[in-house]
């Protein structure tokens, strides 16, 4: 019986050459001059209609499907994916969590995996810093923390950036130079003198 309408769908849009617009609006109006005919077979259309969903050929016409159904029913697929929010919360609140955390990865390994300045290599440690400053103004047009990870992907990973841990980094911005650096300039100071006098 199910099968049998089906075909006959696929016969209409064959035979009359009706766009599949008309044909599903035909079905449609089927359906509603038949409502038993739905719920009495209820479970047999919805086996066929996940056989379609499916066949791989027909991947790509759902993905139209769904984005011209998106723009036809904003406010429908608004409370559609409130629902979904709300039913797996936690499901996706962890896949976020576990796309943020690699995308901070794969930006911390771009830029060489650790402290440009001192060598510290504990992820936790680690944030990007800008080398030539402005750090603070660019995060607040481009966004913090995930979004301004999201943004280095998206722009290929721009060179004026570098890993710096958070005792370098805030040495940095608060005295202008990290102490590393004055050291290194202390002590190759003292060499050269050294160096002079003998
Ligand atoms: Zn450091
Ligand atoms: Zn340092």
């Amino acid at each position: 019986m199910l099968d049998k309408s089906l075909n006959w769908y696929y016969f209409i849009i064959r035979m009359t050459k009706l766009s599949k617009e008309k044909a599903r609006e035909y079905q449609k109006k089927w359906r509603m001059a038949h409502p038993d005919w739905y719920s009495k077979h209820k479970e047999k259309y919805k086996e066929c209609s996940k056989r379609w969903r499916q066949k791989p050929e027909n991947k790509e016409k759902q993905k139209e499907y769904r984005k011209q159904w998106i723009l036809d029913n904003p406010e429908k697929f608004k409370m559609q994916a409130k629902r979904h929010y709300e039913k797996h919360r936690l499901e996706i609140l962890k896949k976020y969590k576990e796309r943020d955390r690699l995308r901070r990865k794969l930006v911390i390994e771009h830029y060489g995996n650790k402290c440009a300045c001192c060598g510290e290599a504990a992820h936790e440690f680690l944030a990007i810093d800008h080398i030539r400053g402005g750090g603070n103004r660019h995060r607040s047009i481009v966004g913090y923390g995930n979004s301004f990870y999201n943004w280095i992907i998206k722009n290929n990973f721009p060179n004026n950036l570098r890993i710096l841990c958070h005792n370098c980094n805030l040495a940095k911005a608060f005295y202008g130079e990290c102490p590393h650096d004055t050291l290194k300039r202390k002590k190759e100071f003292l060499e050269r003198k050294e160096g002079k006098e003998n």
